[in-house]
Formats: C-alpha cells, structure tokens, sequence
C-alpha cells in the first residue's frame, strides 16, 4: 500500500520528504542525549496522531472507506466541485461510456449551481459531502465542526433531495474526536487509493493520463477534481485525460462506478 502511494506522488513532493526525513535522522543523531531519549515516547505519540490524521490510507483508528474488493470495477470520485465550466462535460463523457461517480461536493459552490446538482442526480450518480467549504477542519473545535456538518449536509440534501451517505473531509485531513462525530451522524468516511495530483498547477493532461496509467487495479477508488477549491482556473486537463483513458478502462472490462456500488459489492465477512 505505501508503495503504491510513494508512487502516486510527483517527484518533487517525493524529494521533499526524503529531505525531510534525511533532516529528522541527522537531527536526531546529532542530539541523541538523555532529553531527547525520554522525550522519545511522545514523539511516537505524536507521530501516531499525525499518521491517523493526516493520511486516510492509514487506518489507525480513524477509519475509511478505502478500498473495495470487487474483480473488475473501479469507483470514480470527483472533489472539490461542482463546477459549470467542466461538470456539464464530464457528465457527457460519464455517459457515454456508461460510467457512474460519486461527486464529493462544496456546498458554498453547489448552493450557486442547484440544477447541476439536480442533474447529477437524475444521471444516476452519487452525492457526498466535502464540506461547506475547503478550509481545513482538523484546526476547527468540535463544536464548529458539528455544527458546519450538519448544517452543510443538510443543505446538500435538500439540494439533491436525497440523503447524504458519505463523507470526505477537505485533504482527508480529520481528527479521531472528529470521525468520531461523523460516525454519530450515520456518514462514512471516504477514502482513495489512487490520486494523480490532477489540480497540480500548469499539469498537462498527458501527465494525468500516465499517473492513471501506470496505477489503478480493481477494487481501487480513483481521487480526480471537477473543481479546484480555491483556484478559478477550470479542470480542463482532467477532463481530457479521463477521455483518453475511458477507452483503456473499457479495454481492460473494468466497470466505472459509484462508492455506494463498490461498498454493496466489497464482501465485509
Ligand atoms: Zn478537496
């Protein structure tokens, strides 16, 4: 697993947290004493809370949805939308190629497009929430964070006028008192097992279409954006590389669906 997610990473994150790591080593060697020794445990601690609250494919105590066990079939997922200048397209290209998805939706954007959000529906795909915006709620206090879910989630509802099964926080950033929460109000966390980094500023659709490539398998869920949180500029590129790779799914006999569809046909026992 974290094979396959060091390779999703572009080579200049993947630099940067080497240096990172070379940097925590020499420290830790240049300092070793006593203080430092003693210190050690919480360190560990420390670094056991950050794994569970920054990286959803770790599922320390916060659980996700992150990965099915179907033979042929891979969840779409598309974040940080809807947006007219690309989702009326993308739902073209869905079906054409008979491909269901699951749009984690911002509620400040889909307040704005309500018969976009309409239309998804009808479409037969599915609706989750990102969140009311993309700020970073790991920082936010509890009782902020209850707050903004519902609100948020109930706002998505009566916009699709369906409910709201899943949830993915904004970076999949969430604390463990905050899944907790979540959990209480019936949504499930949804994860991803493959990203490719297709907000990344200035990214060619070919690149796109390589990360894809070289990356998915059955049972994956595939992370891609309609929008982009807090840039204007529009997904063009993704959409034209999720034209070029449709082909190779159908290729392979591979089925496009939604999360729900691939939670029904993962077998828990
Ligand atoms: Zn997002």
């Amino acid at each position: 697993m974290f094979l396959r997610l060091w390779s999703s990473f572009p080579r200049s994150l993947k630099k940067k947290i080497l240096l990172c790591c070379v940097g925590g080593v020499s420290t830790c060697f240049i300092i070793r004493n006593t203080v430092v020794r003693k210190a050690l445990p919480v360190c560990a601690g420390m670094g056991l809370w950050a794994l569970d609250t920054f990286v959803p494919q770790v599922n320390l105590f916060t659980r996700y949805f992150g990965r099915g066990q179907s033979k042929d079939a891979l969840a779409l997922t598309f974040d940080d939308g809807p947006d007219p200048r690309i989702t009326p397209y993308l739902l073209d290209l869905l079906r054409r190629h008979k491909a269901k998805a699951t749009f984690f939706h911002l509620v400040s954007k889909a307040k704005h497009t309500p018969a976009l959000v309409r239309e998804i529906v009808s479409s037969g795909h599915e609706i989750g929430l990102h969140g009311l915006d993309h700020q970073k709620v790991w920082t936010m206090g509890l009782k902020k964070f209850r707050h903004q879910i519902e609100y948020a989630r109930k706002t998505l509802e009566d916009l699709c006028a369906k409910p709201i099964f899943w949830y993915r926080p904004p970076h999949g950033f969430l604390r463990f008192d905050q899944y907790l929460v979540v959990r209480r109000m019936g949504l499930r966390l949804a994860g991803w097992t493959v990203g490719v980094w297709d907000t990344d500023e200035d990214v060619r659709p070919q690149e796109i279409y390589s990360r894809l490539l070289r990356s998915f398998r059955p049972g994956d869920i595939l992370l891609l954006h309609d929008g982009v949180a807090d840039k204007t500029r529009p997904q063009t590129a993704m959409l034209k590389a999720l034209e070029e790779i449709m082909p190779v799914f159908s290729k392979q006999g591979l089925r496009l669906i939604t999360l729900s569809q691939l939670w029904n046909e993962t077998n828990y026992s």
